[in-house]
């Protein structure tokens, strides 16, 4: 078999996605399938938001071998147990959408239909985190690493983290310098192709130096640099979905207790993050520009934050959706350059390791057969559409009428897909995770009860169980979350004891 392995991989961008995927081949390929070089311009810069992730992060990091107290102290990290979702479905409700299933399944059958059996229609919107110790730890401020402690929810503990994503990406080149990566600065001025196939052939610094290669990975941000600018790859918008398309990010002092979970405020135009890092909290106002002006958000912003602002905040513009190809030729988009949704669920870091695991399973050689790239580009838009459904669902799933804004997002007509799965909760209150979509059931069956989807009836299935052996068991899973989180350290002390950045220690200090 005629075999052409590529010789060399040119990564062009140094944010979190250049990065990341340079610590990624690097490792994995162990410098065995060609030279890696990633280039960067400090003149550019980054985008230097994006401090909020999922648990995949950790498995990302375990892949690499990295050490993680190290890792969360070199990024001043934080441990973090779900999301709180404030205002979202009526002004007022508060619900977490946790990490980590609620409860337990039970004679094959699943927990959210006993929960529905159970609680009939008498359940508030923070009945569920009763179920879920990460919920449970999250309201405490606690936190710990899951033990080996048999059936205890305490050996199942799932967690992310937030971080600096500046100082991740600086912990990253340093991990892939080590491992070979040549890292060179300057500004690419210009992308040349092979004339007959398109192929890209080299880059041009702007001191006039070419570098080449066979494989080339955009990592530029939103400007996509080669993928859209030199291959025209196209875009697909989802703006009439997903209206918000400005930011505004400031850092503000620290409070106390040091939270372990992401906040997500509604407000009438949009939504506002904050992220507890150990030496300050990161916050955002995402908006949609039809719907406010950009002072109207900044000073919303400055004045629902929870400490003293850090510097001015930092606009941010953005087009919701993702390019029609995510590979093209010889060139893979990973990162902002691909697609962007709003970090509403903190998916944009996932998917740039999700992009690096899917490149790495159909890793190419010098032929580049279409099949490959097809089914990447098959794999990678049913990622993004799902995860885009998921996040849909969080505005469609309201019942506020105080602003066009939520009047809009309400009342859109909205994807089949996602549709589909809001008629089956509404019934039965039946979830599934389809294929390899992102968000499993537990996830949905949070939000839409978080938000006031409320179904028509249960399953019927849960009725293998009587109702008073139902209702026992509940009250028996309750009791054994309760206690386990009230076994749980405050995160503070846990960061104090294991991995706080250097600088912030007590313990050390
Ligand atoms: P960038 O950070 O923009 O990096 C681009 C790189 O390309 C830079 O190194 C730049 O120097 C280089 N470059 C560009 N042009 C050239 C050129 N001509 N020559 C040489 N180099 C060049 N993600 C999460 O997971 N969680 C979050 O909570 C989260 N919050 C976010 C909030 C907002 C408002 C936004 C906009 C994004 C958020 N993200 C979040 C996404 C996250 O910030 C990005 O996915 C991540 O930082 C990756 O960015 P990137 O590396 O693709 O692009």
């Amino acid at each position: 078999m005629d075999h052409a392995p590529i010789r060399k991989t040119v990564i062009v961008g140094g944010g979190t996605a250049g990065w990341m995927t340079a610590a990624a081949l690097s490792k994995i390929l162990q410098g065995n399938v060609g030279a890696i070089e990633l280039v960067e311009s400090e003149q550019i810069g980054t985008i230097g938001v994006g401090e909020a992730t999922i648990p995949q992060i950790a498995t990302f990091n375990r892949t690499l071998g990295i050490d993680e107290n190290e890792f969360v102290r070199a990024t001043k990290g934080t441990f973090k147990l779900g999301i709180e979702f404030v205002n979202w479905g009526q002004k007022g409700d508060r619900y977490i959408h946790p990490f980590g299933p609620y409860g337990l399944d039970m004679e094959g059958v699943s927990f959210h239909a006993y929960f529905l059996k159970h609680h009939g229609k008498a359940y508030d919107r923070q009945t569920p985190e009763q179920y879920s110790l990460q919920a449970m730890a999250a309201r405490q401020a606690k936190f710990m690493r899951p033990v080996n402690a048999g059936n205890s929810p305490l050996s199942k503990i799932a967690y992310a983290f937030h971080f600096d994503a500046g100082l991740y990406a600086k912990f990253l080149r340093e991990f892939s310098e080590k491992r070979g990566v040549k890292r060179t600065e300057g500004k690419v001025v210009g992308v040349n192709q092979v004339a007959e196939t398109g192929f890209i052939r080299s880059i041009t610094l702007e001191d006039g130096r070419e570098i080449d290669g066979d494989l080339f990975i955009d990592c530029t941000g939103f400007r996509g640099l080669l993928i859209e600018q030199t291959l025209k790859a196209g875009y697909n918008h989802w703006k009439h979905w997903l209206p918000c398309d400005r930011a505004a990010a400031v850092a503000c002092t620290k409070t106390s207790p040091l939270l372990s979970y992401t906040r997500s405020t509604a407000h009438e135009f949009g939504w506002q993050w904050r992220i507890p890092l150990q030496h300050r909290t990161g916050n955002g106002m995402v908006y949609a520009s039809d719907h406010v002006a950009d002072d109207v958000a900044v000073e919303r912003l400055l004045s629902c934050l929870d400490g003293e602002a850090i510097g001015d905040p930092r606009l941010l513009q953005f087009e919701t959706g993702h390019r029609r190809k995510f590979w093209d030729k010889n060139c893979v988009a990973i990162g902002l350059s691909a697609g962007f949704l709003e970090p509403l669920e903190s998916t944009s870091i996932h998917l740039i390791q999700s992009g690096i695991s899917k490149l790495l399973q159909m890793f190419p050689d010098r032929h580049f057969r279409q099949a490959d790239i097809d089914r990447y580009n098959r794999v990678t838009t049913f990622e993004y559409e799902r995860v885009r459904d998921f996040i849909i669902l969080h505005y469609n799933a309201t019942q506020r009428d105080d602003s066009d804004f939520w009047n809009y997002v309400r009342t859109m007509q909205i994807p089949d897909y996602l549709q589909d799965k809001i008629d089956l909760f509404r019934s039965y209150g039946r979830v599934f995770r389809e294929n390899e979509e992102l968000f499993n059931d537990t996830s949905w069956f949070a939000v839409m009860i978080g938000q006031n989807i409320r179904p028509e009836g249960y399953d019927a299935v849960a009725d293998v169980l009587s109702p008073e052996e139902t209702a026992r068991r509940l009250n028996e899973i309750r009791a054994v979350i309760a206690k386990s989180a009230d076994h749980m350290p405050l995160q503070s002390d846990f960061i104090a004891q294991t991995c706080a950045a250097e600088e912030l220690n007590p313990v050390a200090g």
